[in-house]
């Protein structure tokens, strides 16, 4: 029940009824949408009062940052540091394990708040429509990045059976998976990894991960640094191959004009150079080969084990001039017996709102959601990579958040009003439906138990006799990370 009568849009925003807003998704995009809001003219000027709810369907925060970025990218998760002090603040209130869809539907959203922003970024491995991609051992990048990050929902268990693998795509999914495929495991004990996984990859008998692009080596998706990194493995090899090394007009242009390109061709053509001619010279028990010029065609079926992957085939490309490829009639096969297609990410439709089923992004303009008629639904948006679809780096999605808000402080005086907008009603309703949410303070119990993990396992000389210092160990389990978030305090809601 509303504490408050129904105000008109223009006491919305007061110091009384400040204009109240729901993010759903609590990843970079999340965070900075809302961070935006809170630190924009309007508000600083005390114009404008904000009151923001930040969701997760995780029990704990940052979306990608802690279930997308490979555990040995800790520059990337220094970003962390950033988005923790937002919501540290105080003044953005977090409710983690509260699934929209299941917990929460538009129409309770749409009661409660004034503005619904979706941050729900994509989590999900876009289609390769070739035979075989259903075969055991054809796995979707996305999936293996979810199984390493000790995301909450998927197995505990990986099957790391094979000796030869193919990785499809040639952007830094491509790369991060690749190199966790191929690293040997106790490089990796520095890192957060949970113990499952470490256990998984110490299991592992691979010995030569194959990555392979469609294009050319200046037609790559990587960047410099994240190439580069592949060098850094210990006992492992890096192979390229003469035949691949095809550049055309565009390609050279691309090397003249982007500097990001020209450096990674000169780090590959190094690479390549620094090769011994007689590959049998190299001692890394682990190779990574880089191809290019292979479009994938068909995920091959083993005769002795049908259903398993048994290898793969790719027809042969060759530039056409503009820096797209075109096959060429040769095909060659190569024997894996596991496939990661990483390829990009796609998003996926949530309920209640218009979904652009080609691109995987919600339907809308600038950020403002769009119904099936095109005509944008008043008080939602959409930001980060539900919005525009998953390209571009962490730091990208700034500027997108900084859109969406504009546009809706450009539509505040003609939001809809929402009928019962006390900060406590939300929380009733959450309570009446049994919905066991998580808060601020309690990731704060959750990541202090992480930390207090990894320094019980310094201080016991390390992991698995492998003595490293380890400044976190993941919890993995979701029904773990609730108990613990939610430990005794009960649910103490913002701070
Ligand atoms: P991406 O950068 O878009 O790369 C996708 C790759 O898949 C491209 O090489 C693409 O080739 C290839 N591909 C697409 N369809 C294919 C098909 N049918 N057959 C063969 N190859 C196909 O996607 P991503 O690697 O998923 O990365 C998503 C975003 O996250 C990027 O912005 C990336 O930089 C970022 N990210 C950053 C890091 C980091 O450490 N900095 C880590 C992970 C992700 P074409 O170019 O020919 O289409």
């Amino acid at each position: 029940m509303s504490e408050l009568p129904t105000p008109s849009n223009a006491a919305v925003g007061s110091a009384e009824r400040p204009l109240r807003v729901a993010v759903i998704g609590s990843g970079p995009a999340g965070v900075y949408a809302a961070d935006i809001l809170t630190k924009s003219d309007e508000v600083k000027s005390g114009e404008l009062t904000v009151s923001i709810d930040l969701f997760d369907r995780y029990p704990a925060p940052y979306g990608l940052i802690r279930y997308g970025v490979a555990p040995d990218h800790p520059r990337i998760k220094g970003i962390v540091n950033a988005l923790h002090k937002v919501l540290d603040r105080g003044d953005i209130r977090f409710f983690g394990n509260v699934d929209y869809g299941t917990d929460l539907s538009l129409d309770d959203l749409r009661k409660h708040y004034d503005a619904v922003i979706f941050a729900t970024g994509a989590i999900k491995d876009a289609d390769l429509n070739i035979p075989g991609v259903e075969l055991e051992g054809s796995f979707g990048g996305a999936d293996f990045v979810s199984w390493y990050d000790g995301h909450p929902d998927v197995s505990r268990e990986w099957p790391l059976e094979a000796k030869e693998v193919a990785v499809i795509g040639n952007g830094n999914v491509a790369l991060d998976v690749a190199r966790v495929l191929s690293k040997h495991a106790d490089d990796l004990l520095v890192t957060e990894i949970p113990d499952n996984v470490y256990a998984g990859l110490k299991a592992s008998p691979v010995t030569d991960v194959h990555v392979f692009g469609r294009r050319g080596p200046a037609q790559i998706k990587f960047t410099p640094l994240e190439l580069r990194e592949l060098s850094h493995s210990q006992d492992v090899d890096i192979i390229l191959y003469a035949e691949d090394f095809e550049f055309d007009e565009a390609s050279d242009e691309a090397i003249q004009s982007n500097n990001q390109i020209k450096n990674m061709v000169g780090t590959l053509t190094n690479w390549f150079a620094e090769q011994p001619e007689d590959l049998s010279e190299l001692t890394a028990s682990r190779r990574l080969h880089l191809h290019f010029l292979h479009s994938p065609v068909e995920i091959t079926d083993s005769p002795e084990t049908p259903g398993k992957v048994a290898g793969i085939r790719f027809e042969r490309t060759e530039l056409d001039g503009t820096g797209n490829a075109r096959g060429t009639g040769e095909y060659v096969d190569y024997p894996v017996q596991a496939v990661y297609r990483t390829i990009g990410y796609f998003g996926s439709p949530l309920p209640g709102v218009e979904f652009d089923h080609r691109k995987g992004i919600v339907t809308n303009d600038g950020g403002r959601v769009l119904d099936a008629s095109g005509a944008p639904v008043p008080g939602v948006y959409a930001t980060g990579w539900i919005k525009r679809g998953p390209v571009g780096l962490i730091g990208h999605t700034k500027g997108d958040a900084l859109e969406t808000i504009t546009h809706l402080l450009e539509d505040r005086t003609a939001l809809p009003v929402a009928d019962d907008a006390a900060e406590n009603a939300v929380v009733a309703l959450l309570e009446s439906r049994g919905v066991q949410y998580t808060s601020w303070d309690g990731w704060n119990r959750l990541d202090a138990h992480e930390r207090a993990l990894g320094a019980e396992a310094t201080a016991n000389g390390g992991s698995h006799g492998v003595s490293v210092e380890r400044e976190r160990i993941k919890v993995v389990s979701r029904e773990e990370m609730v108990s613990i978030s939610r430990d005794g305090a009960g649910a103490v809601v913002g701070s």
